[in-house]
């Protein structure tokens, strides 16, 4: 098979973890036999510095042409105070709206090798394993109006928060596909004893569980759920949410996993002629200013952003669990970046990339003493 994918490191830590991610990319190209067609672009703070523009023209081109886009992170403090237009985040906004990636897939697993890094008890974190469904493309990060007007005491500012039935419909029915796959229950996050945005919210959540009578649906404030997932997050299996409380509650969820430098997802589209979804992968973090340049980001949620490209752009399934099965055995063997070794000897980021590659190469050898 043919893999055409783009690459966008973006900043920081995004240009180190992205490396990894191509090089365990390529490796699964060697190891099962595809041949990649892997393409470069500029987004966030180094296209600002480079073009002037943080989501550039020949970005935009390069993502509709390719089958799939990785993204690393972006964000640089030196535009910490810019107009928003001129921020690098404005060009991760304008990428998620401009392919249409309106479903944001974030699982949350523990791993047993990994239990002690997280600072909550053991018995809690063991045998987490739910995925959140961010709403990507709608709500309070995109409505309008929208701006910063006034001056002295009267200067203003506005955000609209926003969501069509049509909207909170799709993002819904992608949750409860999700849930029959897993453990068939939903919970879907809101704030409808405030928000109108959340009652809309609500009701359309209540009418498309109509659709999948499988699959068991409780509502729960978004307060609530920032305590639940902390006090008791094995209850949950699929959570569905708005764009903003989805952002926050899934870096809660880097507190299960262990380090935020361990979450990927998937950002998902219309599906295209070929049966197979438009993807955005990237992993959750961002771009870690504090420890840029040093070689020593965790680089597993790029890597785990890789298997769910194989797994939903290219519906290459047991590609996908050959490099999740590969991150799994280098967790095991203890070679993890200092995010998850605060004591002893910590694994650089491109020890961890290469650790991950060579893991690869035995899944092959199972896969194909299995099949003969
Ligand atoms: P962050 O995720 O970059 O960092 C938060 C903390 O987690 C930092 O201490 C960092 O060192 C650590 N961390 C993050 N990723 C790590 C990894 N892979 N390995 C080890 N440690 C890791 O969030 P922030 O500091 O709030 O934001 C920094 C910049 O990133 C800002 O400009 C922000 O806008 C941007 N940002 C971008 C994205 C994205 O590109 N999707 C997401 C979040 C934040």
């Amino acid at each position: 098979m043919q893999l055409n994918v783009l690459l966008l490191p973006g900043d920081g830590i995004g240009v180190e973890v992205t490396r990894e991610a191509r090089k365990v990319l390529e490796q699964v190209g060697r190891v099962f036999g595809h041949t990649l067609k892997i393409s470069e672009a500029l987004l966030g703070g180094i296209a600002i510095h480079k073009t002037g523009d943080p989501f550039p023209e020949d970005t935009r081109e390069l993502a509709a042409e390719a089958d799939a886009t990785l993204m690393g992170a972006v964000g640089l403090p030196e535009f910490d105070n810019a107009p928003p237009d001129k921020r690098p985040e404005r060009g991760l906004l304008g990428i998620r709206k401009a392919l249409g990636v309106y479903s944001n897939l974030r699982p949350v697993r523990s791993y047993k090798a990994l239990l002690d890094s997280s600072p909550l008890k053991n018995e809690l974190v063991d045998g987490v394993d739910m995925i959140i469904v961010r709403e990507l493309t709608g709500g309070v990060y995109y409505g309008t109006p929208r701006g910063i007007s006034g001056a002295g005491l009267e200067e203003r500012a506005v955000n609209t928060m926003t969501y069509t039935r049509g909207e909170i419909e799709r993002i819904a029915q992608m949750a409860f596909e999700l849930a029959r796959k897993r453990r068939k229950k939903v919970t879907s996050v809101d704030k409808s004893n405030v928000l109108e945005n959340s009652q809309l919210w609500r009701r359309v959540v209540v009418d498309v569980a109509k659709q999948y009578p499988d699959v068991a649906v409780d509502h729960m404030l978004v307060d609530n759920c920032a305590m639940q997932l902390v006090l008791n997050p094995k209850r949950f299996d699929v959570v569905l949410t708005e764009n903003m409380f989805g952002d926050i509650l899934s870096d809660e969820g880097a507190v299960l996993a262990g380090s935020i430098g361990m979450l990927p997802s998937a950002s998902l589209g219309p599906k295209r002629p070929s049966g197979a979804w438009t993807g955005l992968y990237e992993p959750v973090h961002g771009s870690a200013p504090d420890i840029a340049g040093q070689n020593k980001a965790n680089p597993f949620g790029a890597i785990g952003s890789v298997a769910a490209m194989l797994e939903y752009s290219f519906g290459l399934t047991r590609e996908a669990q050959a490099v999740n099965a590969a991150v799994e055995n280098v967790l095991n063997s203890g070679r993890v970046t200092a995010d998850l070794k605060p004591a002893g000897k910590a694994a650089t980021t491109s020890e961890v990339g290469d650790a991950v590659c060579e893991a690869l190469q035995p899944a092959r050898k199972e896969v194909g003493a299995a099949k003969s």
